[in-house]
């Protein structure tokens, strides 16, 4: 890979790591080495890394700020393409915020509070950028992105960079048509409404109680583990399991949130991976309902 890294680093602009610990770009904070990292830090470095990697046969995986992904101990087998630290600027005009991928959605809430825009406080406490949140739909208390995204600028497969509308983007629970083709989110427009400081200010400390109070926000996590299954509770689930507070190795099935596996300090992926599995074996023999991960796994853990 030294070679590959080199020829990168001649040609691009973006920082390019060799061996990097993942651990270091995951919210679990486990991860063994990712051979190439790349942070990337505007759109045709983006397109140089990915046709390289397409003619060099070199696989790659695509990662904002790691909040809701679990990378093996082994590490990952070719590149991660990082859009996060370095495509990081919002603006505003009127009631339309304006983000590159890599824009955090605490900052983005942020400024929209201040601008008296309402219609995001849900997302001022969802860690992770604006990209992963809408390849993601991410969502909390009763507000998806797909109620405020008006349009997002994608990478198709063939290079392409286009537009989808709101309904281009096909957004589903937890899913969207940019984890389905695999598309990679540039920038996003997300139109919300003229607010009141006040409300906006007292409705996001209001969200952000709650989820001190009823998450480990202590503990790194990747929130929760796993999606809501049609008609039930996922952590609702594992706790009539009887499995709250078990634990693997370092992981641990959260106390204070079921449906959280929490890195208790020393955990490894692997411990993680096996508690997410033995969760999963028992939800289904005692209530014959398959818990599904919202968490993405990147490389082995077979
Ligand atoms: C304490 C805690 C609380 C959380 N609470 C919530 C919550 O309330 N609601 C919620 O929905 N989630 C929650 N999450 C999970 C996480 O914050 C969201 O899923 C977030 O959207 C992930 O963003 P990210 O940048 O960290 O994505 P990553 O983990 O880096 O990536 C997630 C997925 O998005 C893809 N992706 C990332 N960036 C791009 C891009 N630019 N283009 C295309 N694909 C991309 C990746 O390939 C991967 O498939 C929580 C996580 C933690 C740690």
């Amino acid at each position: 890979m030294t070679e590959i890294v080199k020829f990168l680093r001649e040609n691009i602009k973006s920082e390019v790591l060799e061996n990097e610990p993942m651990k270091n770009h995951t919210s679990f904070k486990v991860g063994g080495e990712a051979d190439i990292f790349i942070n990337i830090s505007n759109v045709d470095d983006l397109v140089f890394c990915l046709k390289t990697f397409k003619e060099k046969n070199i696989p790659f995986y695509i990662i904002g700020n790691g909040c809701n992904t679990l990378v093996s101990d082994e590490g990952v087998r070719g590149a991660v393409i990082c859009i996060y630290s370095e495509m990081n600027k919002v603006t505003v005009d009127g009631c339309i915020l304006e983000a590159l991928a890599g824009t955090p959605m605490t900052t983005i809430a942020l400024l929209a509070k201040n601008e008296c825009l309402t219609g995001f406080e849900f997302a001022s406490g969802i860690p992770g950028t604006i990209g992963g949140g809408l390849a993601m739909n991410a969502g909390a208390y009763g507000g998806e992105l797909k109620d405020v995204v008006l349009s997002a600028k994608v990478l198709d497969n063939d290079y392409n960079i286009i537009e989808l509308s709101n309904e281009e983007l096909k957004f589903d629970y937890r899913k969207s048509i940019i984890s389905e083709k695999k598309y990679i989110v540039l920038s996003t427009k997300i139109k919300l409404e003229k607010g009141n400081f006040d409300y906006i200010d007292g409705k996001m400390k209001e969200l952000s109680q709650k989820r001190r109070e009823k998450q480990p926000l202590e503990f790194p996590s990747a929130g929760s583990t796993f999606k809501r299954p049609v008609g039930y509770f996922a952590g609702k689930l594992i706790q009539d399991s009887g499995l709250k507070g078990c634990s693997v190795g370092g992981a641990c099935v959260s106390e204070k949130h079921s449906g959280f596996i929490i890195n208790k300090g020393n955990a490894t992926a692997s411990d993680i991976y096996k508690l997410i599995k033995h969760c999963q074996k028992e939800v289904y023999n005692n209530f014959n309902v398959n818990i599904e991960t919202e968490v993405k796994l990147i490389g082995d853990f077979e």
